[in-house]
């Protein structure tokens, strides 16, 4: 049976593009099949990749390429492959498919309509790290991205794509989907490796790195779908790839955007755009209300100030996943606020006590304020754990947790001011 007859109904998620490249076939609601993905140039980039480059040339086209990891730390992802090459084989990569930030949808449209893309930037990746297994950790929330990929690793090996002798090359390598369990710090790559390996998703300590010492104690590279997606794109445009873009942060980026614009979804553009353009992008904000906020996932907050910064990794950049959730003058920043510190509450692992006793702590500070009961005292102490959370967390998640309340105190104090007076602007706390 045909996975579109499998799974005849994915979500409907809107989805633009004005460059083509990353989501050039996912634009309709439907899984892109093998035949559809070869007669549409799928795969010629492996082809070109195992005739035309050895390992090493596409190490240096990667590097060259300055692509940078689309998960959210924005490393450059040939250096991490140089690492990882810097250790003795067996080498393996995984694919971080376990995307679990609030408002990021972005990595599941490849999967789900465009899963050989993927599968192909899988496979020049492993050619180019002389691996012979890779892995993808898929989180459980997306079971319909589980099938479709299945299905795809068994028509890419029908095909002579994947297993044994690869296109008739010595090059073999084999890929296995894994699903995760609902977990977020999953997707922080060394919980993901312990959780891979059959244990508890709690990070490890590091150094060492994963490119260092990764799953099996062997090294191993780590890269979300989205970076993975783009080494097709790499090979093929060769040095052209530094056209796309101008702002010395090349190739395309996905954009998740929700909340309240017109046409949400996910936006495919360079990452010299502006997030007042990828606003507008989607159509602005809905209904005729005034833009009040960006919430970056569960990370930054940013204010109308914010608007004409670019979507990129610089240090004035937007960063992250690039993931926008708009809000407008009926919604209440303190209200938000408590929406992320539960989730943070609630993903803590608990290895770190000030992380698990921060997040609660900023979560019942948060209520308390929205309830009209809070004190300057308590902005103090949301002050207090905002530099002691990170300072005592081994990982991402303690890192970011006091993230969006330090940036909304400084850019909204006049929202927390009127709550402390019992009154919110927005109209919907008391
Ligand atoms: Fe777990 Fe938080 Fe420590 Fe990360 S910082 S390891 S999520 S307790």
């Amino acid at each position: 049976m045909n996975i579109r007859e499998k799974i005849p109904n994915l979500p409907e998620i809107h989805v633009e593009s004005n460059l083509n490249l990353l989501l050039r076939r996912a634009k309709e609601n439907r899984t892109v099949d093998i035949e559809e993905y070869e007669t549409t140039g799928g795969y010629s980039a492996l082809k070109k990749a195992l005739k035309k480059f050895t390992p090493e040339d596409i190490v240096i086209l990667v590097e060259e390429s300055t692509l940078r990891g689309r998960g959210g730390a924005g490393f450059p992802t040939g250096r991490k492959w140089r690492f990882a090459l810097m250790n003795p084989p067996p080498r393996y990569l995984i694919c971080n498919a376990d995307e679990s930030e609030p408002g990021t949808f972005k990595d599941r449209i490849i999967i789900e309509r465009d899963p050989h893309l993927l599968l192909e930037g899988m496979i020049i990746a492993g050619y180019a790290l002389g691996a012979k297994e890779g892995y993808i950790y898929i989180r459980g929330e997306y079971p319909a991205g589980y099938m479709i990929l299945e299905n795809a690793i068994k028509e890419a090996k029908e095909y002579g794509y994947l297993g044994e002798n690869i296109l008739g090359t010595d090059f073999s390598f084999d890929i296995k989907v894994y699903r995760g369990a609902g977990a977020y710090i999953c997707g922080e790559e060394t919980a993901l490796i312990e959780s891979l390996e059959g244990k508890r998703g709690h990070p490890r300590l590091r150094p060492p790195y994963p490119a260092q010492v990764g799953i099996y104690r062997r090294p191993t590279v780590v890269n979300n779908v989205e970076t993975l997606s783009n080494i097709p794109i790499i090979v093929t445009y060769e040095q052209y790839f530094m056209n796309i873009g101008s702002s010395g942060f090349y190739g395309p980026k996905l954009f998740p955007i929700s909340g309240k614009v017109k046409k949400p979804g996910v936006y495919e553009a360079t990452m010299d755009i502006t997030l007042r353009e990828l606003i507008e992008m989607a159509g602005g904000v809905k209904d005729g209300k005034k833009f009040k906020a960006v919430f970056s996932g569960a990370l930054g907050v940013y204010s109308e100030k914010d608007l004409d910064m670019p979507m990129d990794y610089s240090p004035k950049g937007f960063g992250g996943t690039g993931t926008t959730i708009v809000l407008d003058e009926e919604d209440c920043i303190i209200d938000s606020l408590l929406v992320i510190a539960n989730f943070f509450h609630h993903e803590s692992c608990g290895k770190c006590t000030p992380c698990r006793v921060g997040t609660y702590e900023q979560l019942n500070i948060l209520k308390k304020i929205k309830e009209g009961n809070g004190t300057e005292q308590d902005l103090e102490y949301l002050k207090h754990l905002a530099e002691n959370i990170p300072s005592g967390s081994i990982c991402g998640l303690g890192f970011s947790a006091p993230q969006a309340i330090v940036d909304a105190m400084k850019k909204f104090p006049e929202e927390f001011e009127a709550h402390l007076k019992g009154e919110c602007p927005a109209g919907i706390c008391f």
